[in-house]
């Protein structure tokens, strides 16, 4: 069976990957599946950069496929920040509510109509000898004023998506599958391997 790597420790979204690949019957192997790997230190400045050096230098690591993903939070009124910086936005330990309350407090004067962001992915699809491929996909929707929701995790329970009245952490792990941004990225790769016939 064809195998490809998901540059990923993260269950929830390797198990994504997962189910879209069986129907291919190419078996996608998470990181947690595989021997300790050096991990990739996140420089790039951009969402396509990190998850190119990631998903390349794994590739090269292993001589297999490997697709690897970066994602994060662009408010327009703070420039796009946090960006690229999302996980760490707060310091270093990655703590969910330091971001938050961060994001929150330099939003504090901004009206509803000026929240506007979106949630982005970029994955990145690299194979030693082959082009490396990305597909990018968005979330549009609004930042609350307060945090609302216990599902979901990182910026979600202040993240409105467009057309809701809910935060993303109001959701269900379904309802927030169906419109999230690592979904359409995810739809685009499908598409790709669909026309492509993507040779692994
Ligand atoms: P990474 O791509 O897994 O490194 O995620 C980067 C950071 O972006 C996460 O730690 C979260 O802070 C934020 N983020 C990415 N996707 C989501 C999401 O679906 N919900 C909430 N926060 C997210």
């Amino acid at each position: 069976m064809k195998r490809v790597i998901i540059a990923t420790k993260n269950e929830g979204k390797a198990t994504e990957f997962k189910e879209l690949f069986r129907a291919y019957q190419i078996q996608a192997v998470s990181l947690n599946d595989l021997k300790e790997l050096p991990d990739v230190e996140e420089t790039g400045s951009t969402f396509e950069e990190n998850a190119t050096l990631k998903a390349e230098t794994i590739a090269s690591l292993l001589s297999l496929p490997v697709i690897a993903d970066d994602s994060g939070l662009v408010i327009d009124a703070l420039d796009g920040r946090p960006g690229v910086y999302s996980a760490r936005y707060a310091g270093e330990e990655k703590n969910d509510q330091a971001n938050i309350d961060k994001v929150l407090s330099e939003l504090k004067d901004i009206p509803e109509n000026k929240r506007t962001a979106k949630f982005v992915c970029v994955l990145a699809f690299a194979k030693p000898g082959m082009e490396t491929m990305l597909y990018k996909g968005y979330c549009h929707g609004r930042i609350a004023n307060s945090p609302i929701g216990t599902n979901g995790f990182g910026y979600d329970p202040i993240f409105i998506p467009h057309a809701s009245q809910l935060t993303m952490a109001q959701l269900t792990q379904e309802e927030k599958n169906a419109i999230s941004h690592r979904h359409h990225a995810l739809q685009q790769l499908e598409t790709s391997l669909k026309e492509q016939d993507i040779i692994f």
